[in-house]
C-alpha cells in the first residue's frame, strides 16, 4: 500500500491511538509478569496445541448467543468459577472477547439506548481504574460518553455505573454508590480471585466482567473463543492459586515492612475475614500497592520518580497526588528492586 494512501493513513493512526491507550494501560496497571514463572515452571503440562484444520468456520456454536464461544472454553470458564466460588454461572450466558477491555466496550453498546436524545452517562467512585474514560470516549461513540466521579454524580438522568470490585487501584471491596432506581450497574469483577482478596460469595449480578489478564496471568493471550484445552482438575487449580497467593503474600509482607521502615509512606489497611475457597483468614493483598506519601510530600509521584521509582500518580484516578498506584505483579527482579528503593529513601 501506498504510503499516502487512505488505507494505510488509517492503519498508522489507529496504530498510534492504540499505542497510547496501550501505554496508559500498561502504566496504570502494570503487566501481569509475576505469573510467567509458574507456566514456565509447569512446562508441557500446560502447553495448548491447536490443530490447523481447527477454527476455519466463524461458528463455534450456532446454538449459543455467543456463537463464537468454544463449548469446551465455556464449560472450563464455568467450571473455574464454580471451584473458586466467585461467580453464580447458572442461568447466566457468557460472552467472550479480546480481554475485558472489548467486553467493556460491547457492554456500553449493548446497554445504551440506539435511539436516545443524548449519550448515556459513565460514571464510577473515585479513584477508578485511569483506563476507564479512555476506554469509554476512545470510539467517540455517540451512544455514551464518561461523566467521571460517581460521587459527583447529580444529575437526574439515566446513567451505567461501573462498580470495580476489588478496586483497581486501591483494592477496597466496593458497592455502588449512585443507587438509584433508573440506573444499570456493570460489575468489574477483575481482582475478585483468591490470589488477591478473599472469596466471601459467588458474585450474583445481572453483568459481569472477568478476564484471565488477573487470573490465570495471560493478558496477552487476549482470548476470544478458543479452548484452552485444559485439562485440568480442582487440584491443578488449587495448586495455581495457592502458589499465586503465597507470593503476593510474601510481595505484600515485603512491601509492608519497607513502608513500615521508612515512615514515610503508607499503605491501605484492608479487611481481614476468612475466604471461603482457601478457608485461609488474611488480609487482601491487591495486585496494586495504594501508596501514600504521608507529611509534607504534596505530590507522591515526583517525589518517587526522584528516587527512581515510576509510579501513576493520584491524579489519574482523580484523587489527591499525595496518592500513587504501583503494581504488585512485575517480575520478581523488578518487584525486589522497586522494595529495595522505597528501603533506601531516607525521612
Ligand atoms: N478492569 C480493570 C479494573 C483492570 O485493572 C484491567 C486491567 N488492568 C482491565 C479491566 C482490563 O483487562 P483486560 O486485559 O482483560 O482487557
Amino acid at each position: 500500500v501506498q504510503e499516502t494512501d487512505p488505507v494505510s493513513r488509517v492503519t498508522e493512526n489507529f496504530g498510534k491511538r492504540m499505542a497510547t491507550l496501550e501505554m496508559e494501560e500498561f502504566k496504570t496497571s502494570g503487566d501481569s509478569t509475576m505469573y510467567e514463572r509458574f507456566w514456565q515452571q509447569m512446562g508441557d503440562k500446560t502447553t495448548a496445541v491447536i490443530p490447523g484444520w481447527q477454527y476455519v468456520s466463524y461458528f463455534l456454536d450456532v446454538t449459543n448467543i455467543c456463537w463464537f464461544l468454544e463449548p469446551e472454553f465455556a464449560k472450563a470458564v464455568t467450571r473455574l468459577h464454580e471451584l473458586v466460588g466467585n461467580a453464580i454461572t447458572e442461568g447466566r450466558h457468557i460472552v467472550v472477547g479480546t480481554g475485558s477491555t472489548q467486553l467493556y466496550q460491547a457492554a456500553l453498546y449493548a446497554l445504551s439506548p440506539p435511539d436516545a436524545s443524548e449519550p448515556m452517562t459513565m460514571v464510577s467512585a473515585a479513584p477508578f481504574y485511569s483506563s476507564y474514560p479512555l476506554m469509554t470516549d476512545f470510539l467517540k461513540s455517540g451512544l455514551y460518553k464518561w461523566a467521571g466521579d460517581a460521587h459527583k454524580f447529580t444529575q437526574n438522568k439515566p446513567y451505567i455505573e461501573l462498580v470495580t470490585s476489588p478496586n483497581n487501584p486501591d483494592g477496597f471491596t466496593r458497592k455502588p454508590v449512585v443507587n438509584r432506581k433508573e440506573g444499570i450497574l456493570v460489575h468489574d469483577l477483575a481482582y475478585y480471585w483468591p490470589q488477591y482478596t478473599l472469596i466471601t460469595s459467588p458474585a450474583d449480578h445481572d453483568l459481569m466482567l472477568f478476564t484471565v489478564s488477573k487470573s490465570s496471568g495471560h493478558a496477552g493471550a487476549r482470548i476470544v473463543g478458543l479452548s484452552l484445552k485444559t485439562k485440568n482438575g480442582a487440584k491443578e487449580v488449587q495448586t495455581f492459586f495457592d502458589n499465586s497467593y503465597i507470593l503476593m503474600e510474601k510481595r505484600w509482607k515485603q512491601l509492608r515492612a519497607a513502608v513500615e521502615k521508612s515512615q514515610l509512606f503508607s499503605v491501605p489497611n484492608l479487611s481481614t475475614v476468612r475466604c471461603n475457597f482457601s478457608g485461609r483468614h488474611f488480609e487482601t493483598q491487591p495486585a496494586f500497592a495504594w501508596l501514600k506519601c504521608e507529611g509534607e510530600i504534596e505530590d507522591c509521584g515526583i517525589f518517587l520518580r526522584s528516587h527512581h521509582i515510576l509510579t501513576r500518580g493520584g491524579e489519574h484516578f482523580r484523587v489527591s497526588q499525595k496518592y500513587v498506584g504501583i503494581s504488585m505483579l512485575a517480575r520478581d527482579k523488578m518487584f525486589d528492586l522497586f522494595t529495595k528503593r522505597v528501603l533506601e529513601i531516607q525521612k
